[in-house]
């Protein structure tokens, strides 16, 4: 059988999608292979194809139970027979599992990364050929990424002890340039063998939604223009998903609230409802959508922020996962920032993981900030490159580009004068001059930019932000973040080079309704 033999006969599809053909063949080519593509784009295929050709067995390493549970219902839809073994399964069940296996009528065994590590269970397993295994989420193994799970660790050994020495897919949606490296050197896939298919969402309109006077009544708002369509709510607490959902509610919007405070009852209800399209609207903490496969979702809107782009975008990405036009909205309030800013500087990691956190905690304030094209930002940072959009609220932003060089260059003088040594709360009290007793305290008047910058502390520091996101100055500390000049900044300073930035004539409270 040829791979496309397969894709139409059991799946039913016309055509591979970018990408999968080049994977199934380096499978079969007995190679192992890193496939990093973004989500809705078809992964699952490509280790599926290739299970079915195969003489012998294909083990399927992924963290979630649940999503285990879809997989092997829409396989045997199918007519392909593929089962799981996780902590759910019964130990009587367990034998037979393999014993089908091993006689050819199971072709996919779904575990945990925790299951491998059992020595018993790679006993077992010896009595087995299998040809390859597929790891799922394969950014878990990477402490670089933002989703790192210990039990990933030890796949690579794992896979090792196993007699019959199989090819190893390793496949994320999900992963920085620095990731893809780690995978790869960790699980032993030469870098020939990356097959890294667009990162861009071409259906996907990202807008970002600065601090709304009333976020609840933004969204509610938002949410009767688009009365007919399903929608995901993300906040980053149980309590503010309680309240929202009660909002929401109130104003006769149908919703369900998902977080990992209900009984597993109540949460697979509330997915159900809104798989089957019985609510519009979920609101929910991250703990909600892995593992989810709504295809009609035509919004996501990040209430509070999410804490780093990889996140975002993954969360985002729930949105039209069929290919119709949907958009992603981040509602950005600094405050969320600051907080999470705060879980970190109380953590006890190490330094090296904290400076990750904190740049990666940046980079959604850049992406907040920036003034250039948000899918284009987002595409860079997992490091390609993309033309910019047309449709996001950057490309569309009608405001009038202004000339803001002598305001900028107040600012990057300020960061100088403090030489790297404040965050920008503090460079930003500086600017405007404040008079309390933090700048008493490092008799902040005697620096000669103190109080040059004639705005609130609030948009100076939006001010920080923007020209941090452009490249003029940049973010840097392993204990706090603190504020640095960077050589963009002095071309500024040194009159190279001009600062612009879209500027809104119309009053904040207006465009809080523009949508
Ligand atoms: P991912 O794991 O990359 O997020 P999935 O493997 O769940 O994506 O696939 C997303 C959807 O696309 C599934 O419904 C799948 O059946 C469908 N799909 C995958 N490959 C193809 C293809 N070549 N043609 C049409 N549909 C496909
Ligand atoms: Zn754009």
């Amino acid at each position: 059988m040829n791979p496309e033999k397969i894709l139409k006969q059991t799946f039913g599809y016309a055509s591979f999608r970018p990408g999968q053909k080049k994977v199934i063949d380096l499978i079969l080519n007995k190679q192992n292979v890193l496939a990093v593509m973004p989500t809705g784009a078809g992964k699952s295929l490509c280790y599926q194809v290739p299970a079915l050709i195969n003489p012998g067995v294909t083990l399927v390493i992924s963290p979630l139970i649940s999503l285990m549970k879809d997989q092997i219902d829409s396989l045997k839809q199918n007519g392909v027979n593929a089962a799981a073994l996780n902590s759910t399964t019964p130990q009587e069940e367990v034998n037979p599992i393999l014993r089908q296996a091993y006689e050819g009528k199971i072709k996919l065994i779904y575990i945990t990364p925790e299951r491998l590590a059992m020595d018993y269970f790679r006993y077992q397993l010896n009595f087995l050929d299998i040809d390859l295994v597929a790891v799922d989420e394969a950014h878990c193994i990477s402490q670089w990424g933002h989703d790192f799970r210990p039990a990933y660790r030890q796949l690579l050994e794992g896979i090792n002890s196993l007699k019959s020495r199989p090819n190893i897919l390793a496949l994320t949606a999900t992963a920085t340039p620095a990731v893809q490296d780690d995978i790869g050197q960790q699980l032993n896939i030469p870098k020939e063998n990356f097959v890294i298919t667009s990162f861009a969402r071409p259906n996907l309109s990202f807008k970002v939604v600065n601090s709304p006077q009333n976020t609840p009544l933004y969204i509610a708002q938002y949410i009767k223009k688009h009365a007919d369509e399903a929608g995901i709510i993300y906040t980053n607490t149980r309590k503010k998903v309680e309240t929202l959902t009660a909002y929401l509610a109130k104003k006769g919007i149908s919703v369900g609230a998902y977080h990992g405070g209900l009984k597993a009852q109540e949460r697979s209800q509330v997915q159900e409802a809104f798989q089957f399209d019985e609510i519009q609207i979920i609101v929910a903490t991250n703990a909600f959508g892995m593992g989810i496969d709504k295809s009609n979702v035509r919004f996501v809107i990040h209430a509070s922020s999410a804490r780093n782009i990889e996140s975002y975008y993954q969360e985002a990405g729930r949105a039209g996962r069929d290919g119709e036009e949907s958009e992603a909205i981040l509602i950005y309030h600094p405050g969320d920032l600051r907080q999470y800013r705060y879980f970190i500087d109380e953590s006890d990691a190490y330094e090296k993981y904290r400076e990750l956190q904190y740049q990666k905690l940046q980079s959604i304030t850049d992406y907040a900030n920036t003034g250039e094209c948000l899918q284009q930002f987002i595409v860079r940072y997992f490091g390609q490159d993309c033309s910019p959009c047309g449709k996001c609220s950057n490309c569309l932003n009608q405001d009038e580009l202004t000339d803001i060089t002598t305001d900028a260059k107040k600012v990057i003088a300020m960061v100088y004068e403090l030489d790297g040594r404040f965050g920008k709360n503090i460079v930003a009290q500086c600017l405007v001059g404040s008079n309390n007793q933090r700048m008493k305290e490092l008799r902040a008047k005697q620096y000669d930019h103190f109080g040059s910058l004639k705005m609130s502390q609030k948009d100076a520091v939006s001010m920080i932000d923007y020209l941090t996101a452009s490249g003029y100055l940049k973010i840097e500390g392993t204990k706090y973040p603190l504020v640095h000049v960077t050589n963009r900044g002095w071309d500024v300073l040194d009159d190279k080079e001009a600062v612009h930035r879209r500027i809104a004539k119309v009053s904040a409270s207006k465009q809080l309704f523009a949508t």
